[in-house]
């Protein structure tokens, strides 16, 4: 693998990645005028038409599901924590629905949760609230209906436009899917979509690569998201690359596609604004900002992770996995958590940077200090050589990636470790 950064997606708490707090966590509610803690809120849906070979996300393969017991498990869920610390006055800022396959469900359910949270919670007026959705589960239909139960913002899984890719990634969708779905978001009112790709796919060319950011670009996404390829512990694409049945592309290939969208997307006008992530101004994710500026994130749902600010550095704990248990535990108590974990100081002062520098606008000494009682430079003495190094400048004020660091990030981000 190259020294380009994994880019373990950042659309969802089930990920291993977790915040730490520091100022941006307060938010005003545009409606009531009542200035309140802001959090965000991670729905994971579990179940996928079909497990795609390199996904190690919890998510389960499934004909049928048992959607009705599934969203009473959620909202019963979502009524335990209402009532506890720290959740008791924050705001939810985002909301977003991820999986897994939360397309899957019905327009009617989708609806049910939103207005269960609505009143539940206190919801700003302005959240974004975003839906994942794979190309190849999308109905005209049910698009709309996903509008007018509050979704703002969607996300498609096109990883690529090429059938021989689709393919390899064992991904159920064509191109015309991708493109149809596209097209039916817009209809059905959707001004705000995010487009996933995947480069460093196994036999994927350079002028492969081109084509599906060329053909991304005209379909005219808000956001994207371009990761590339990784072989995680326990995903088929894992063995089957131990067993030399795949073979990865090479580091100069890896690090030209990485290149490459970078520099077509900034000339198309966006902006990068973190490792895999491109928007139009204005169109960041605001969802995935908060988990690397360190907002508190409630996640529910089979295997979901939540992070809190208190007490101390802060506290994690994640959710049973396997969906029918999920259901049953909340069924006999509410509380899902498996594992739970106390930050220590330095657990969370090394978050704050590797989470942090993710962003391309990178992180502010002041805040650091302000948050650990101590000056960045004496907590992390590791910055001075990877400054000296050429891998940090300091920019406006912060401390951030240098375009070196960049190439480099996971090599950056362990020096905090
Ligand atoms: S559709 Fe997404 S969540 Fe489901 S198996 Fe494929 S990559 Fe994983």
């Amino acid at each position: 693998m190259s020294d380009i950064p994994a880019t373990a997606r950042p659309r969802s708490v089930a990920t291993k990645t977790t915040p730490v707090a520091d100022a941006v966590a307060t938010a005003t509610s545009l409606a009531a005028g009542v200035a309140a803690p802001a959090a965000s809120l991670y729905v994971h849906i579990p179940y996928c038409h079909a497990k795609c070979p390199y996904c190690d996300f919890n998510s389960y393969a499934a004909t049928e599901w048992p959607e009705d017991r599934y969203a009473d498990a959620l909202l019963a869920e979502l009524g335990t924590h209402r009532s506890t610390e720290p959740w008791r006055d924050t705001m939810l800022a985002t909301i977003f629905f991820g999986g897994g396959t939360p397309s899957l469900f019905r327009p009617a359910t989708i609806a049910r949760l939103l207005d269960g949270i609505a009143a539940r919670w206190r919801v700003a007026a302005d959240a974004e609230i975003t839906l994942e959705a794979n190309p190849g589960t999308v109905e005209r239909g049910h698009l709309a209906g996903f509008r007018t139960a509050g979704v703002n913002r969607r996300s498609f899984g096109v990883q690529s436009f090429q059938p021989h890719l689709l393919r390899t990634l064992g991904r159920i969708h064509s191109a015309d899917d991708a493109r149809a779905a596209l097209a039916a978001a817009r209809a059905a009112g959707f001004d705000n979509v995010n487009l996933d790709l995947i480069f460093a796919v196994p036999g994927q060319t350079r002028a492969a690569w081109a084509a599906d950011v060329a053909e991304l670009l005209a379909c005219a996404p808000e956001h994207v998201s371009a990761y590339n390829l990784t072989y995680e512990a326990g995903t088929p694409f894992h063995s089957w690359r131990a067993r030399g049945e795949l073979v990865p592309l090479g580091e100069d290939d890896e690090l030209w596609m990485y290149q490459h969208v970078r520099a077509a997307l900034a000339a198309a006008g966006y902006e990068q604004y973190e490792i895999s992530n491109f928007a139009r101004p204005g169109r960041a994710a605001r969802h995935n900002c908060g988990y690397w500026r360190g907002v508190p994130y409630l996640g529910v749902g089979a295997g979901a992770h939540s992070y809190a600010a208190t007490p101390g550095w802060g506290e994690r704990w994640s959710n049973e996995r396997i969906p029918e248990r999920y259901i049953a535990r909340v069924g006999s108590g509410g509380d899902a958590t498996v594992s739970r974990e106390t930050l220590t100081f330095d657990t969370a002062a090394a978050e704050f940077m590797f989470l942090g520098l993710r962003e391309l606008r990178g992180v502010d000494p002041l805040v650091f200090a302000g948050r650990f009682g101590a000056p960045l430079a004496t907590v992390h003495p590791e910055v001075e050589p990877l400054r000296r190094d050429g891998l940090l400048v300091d920019r406006e004020s912060r401390l951030a990636l240098s375009e070196r660091g960049l190439m480099v990030a996971d090599s950056v981000f362990a020096a905090f470790l």
